[in-house]
C-alpha cells in the first residue's frame, strides 16, 4: 500500500553495479498478471490519448486479493512514491506524466483502505462507479462517500520594500534545506484568511495583501490524509520583525534576492536524483529494504550550497524562483 510498482528504463541495469544509475519510472502490468484479483478491487484511473491506442489504466492495491508473480528479473519492484517522485527524471514528460498517475492511484487506493466503513452508521462501505465512489450497505443509509481532498496553503511571505523574502526551518527538513511557510486550512477560513492567520501564528509577522500563484496536488503526505491540495500564494508583509514560534518551525529569516536565488542550486536536485536513483537500483538488488524521504537528500559529497530549496517537483520551488525571476512585479 502506498507504494506503486517501479521499472528501469532498462531491465538489464539491474545487475549492473554502474555509477551512473538508470532512469525509473512507473511500472506497469498487463491484465495477465492481474487474474486472481476480483474485480471489486480495481479502481479506474482514465484512458490513454488515441496515439496510446486506447490504453485504460486502472489501480489495485496488491497487498489485498491475489499475488503478483513477477520474478527479479523483470525490473520491477514497489517503491515508495516520495523516493520514485525524486529518482524520476523531471524534464521527461512522459515520466511526470505517470507521476501524477501514480499520485491520482495512491490517494484513490489510501481513499478505500480507510472507508471500507461508513461513518455515518457505521455498516460496510462497497465500492460503486468503478472505484471513483463508494456506498454504504445499510438499506436504511446508502450514503454515498466520496474520496477527500484536504486543502494545505503554502506561502512565500515577501517585504517588497527591502526586497527580501521568509524562508523558514522546520526539524524535519533536512540540513541547510530551507522553504515556504504551509499550514491547513480551518474549517470555515478562506484561503486568504488562512494565509494571514498562520503567517501570524508561527513569524509574528502580519499580512497584508495575498497574491494567488498556482496549486498542486500533493499524495505523498501522511496516510491519514490521502490527497492534499497544496494552495500556493505571495503573501505581502506589512510588519518585519520575526517572533519564531518554535513548536511550529526551527527557525524564519528574511533572505535577500541574492541569497535565495544561489539557494536555487540544480546541482543539488541533480545530486538528490541520482542518490535516489541509485537507492531504488539498490533496493531492487535487495541491498536495501526501506528508505525515507530525508535521506533522499543526504547528499555528502562535491560543493554544498550553504542552502537550498525544496526541488522542482514542490509547489514552494515555483513560489520561490517565481519571486526570484519576476522581482518587483510580485
Ligand atoms: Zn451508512
Amino acid at each position: 500500500m502506498g507504494r506503486p510498482l517501479a521499472c528501469s528504463a532498462s531491465s538489464s541495469e539491474l545487475a549492473r553495479p554502474d555509477p551512473s544509475p538508470p532512469q525509473w519510472r512507473l511500472g506497469w502490468l498487463s491484465p495477465s498478471y492481474l487474474r486472481e484479483f476480483p474485480a471489486d478491487l480495481f479502481v479506474y484511473l482514465g484512458s490513454g490519448l488515441p496515439e496510446d491506442s486506447g490504453t485504460i489504466y486502472w489501480a489495485v492495491d496488491a497487498t489485498h486479493g491475489g499475488e503478483l508473480r513477477f520474478g527479479s528479473g523483470d525490473g520491477f519492484n514497489f517503491v515508495e512514491l516520495r523516493t520514485l517522485m525524486v529518482a524520476t527524471d523531471w524534464g521527461n514528460d512522459r515520466s511526470m506524466g505517470e507521476m501524477a498517475l501514480a499520485g491520482h492511484a495512491k490517494a484513490l487506493l489510501e481513499w478505500h483502505e480507510s472507508s471500507r466503513f461508513c461513518g455515518q452508521c457505521g455498516a460496510q462501505t462497497v465500492t460503486i462507479d468503478v472505484g471513483r465512489r463508494k456506498q454504504c450497505t445499510s438499506d436504511s443509509c446508502k450514503k454515498k462517500i466520496y474520496p477527500r481532498v484536504d486543502p494545505v496553503i503554502v506561502l512565500l511571505v515577501v517585504d517588497k520594500r527591502n526586497d527580501r523574502a521568509l524562508l523558514s526551518r522546520r526539524s524535519r527538513f533536512v540540513p541547510r534545506m530551507w522553504s515556504c511557510l504551509a499550514g491547513f486550512i480551518e474549517p470555515g477560513e478562506s484561503l486568504e484568511e488562512a494565509v494571514r492567520r498562520e503567517t501570524w501564528e508561527v513569524t509574528g509577522i502580519e499580512v497584508g495583501q495575498v497574491i494567488y500563484h498556482s496549486s498542486q496536488p500533493w499524495p505523498v503526505g501522511p496516510g491519514s490524509m490521502p490527497c492534499q491540495l497544496m494552495v500556493g500564494f505571495f503573501a505581502h508583509a506589512k510588519s518585519f520583525d520575526i517572533q519564531v514560534n518554535k513548536e511550529a518551525l526551527e527557525d524564519a529569516q528574511w533572505h535577500s534576492r541574492e541569497e535565495v536565488e544561489k539557494a536555487l542550486t540544480f546541482a543539488e536536485y541533480e545530486k538528490a536524483q541520482r542518490t535516489a536513483a541509485e537507492k531504488v537500483s539498490q533496493m531492487c538488488r535487495g541491498v536495501e529494504k526501506g528508505t525515507s524521504f530525508s535521506t533522499d537528500f543526504n547528499v555528502e559529497s562535491g560543493e554544498l550550497a550553504p542552502m537550498f530549496i525544496p526541488g522542482p517537483f514542490a509547489i514552494a520551488h515555483h513560489l520561490i524562483s517565481s519571486w526570484v525571476n519576476q522581482g518587483a512585479s510580485i
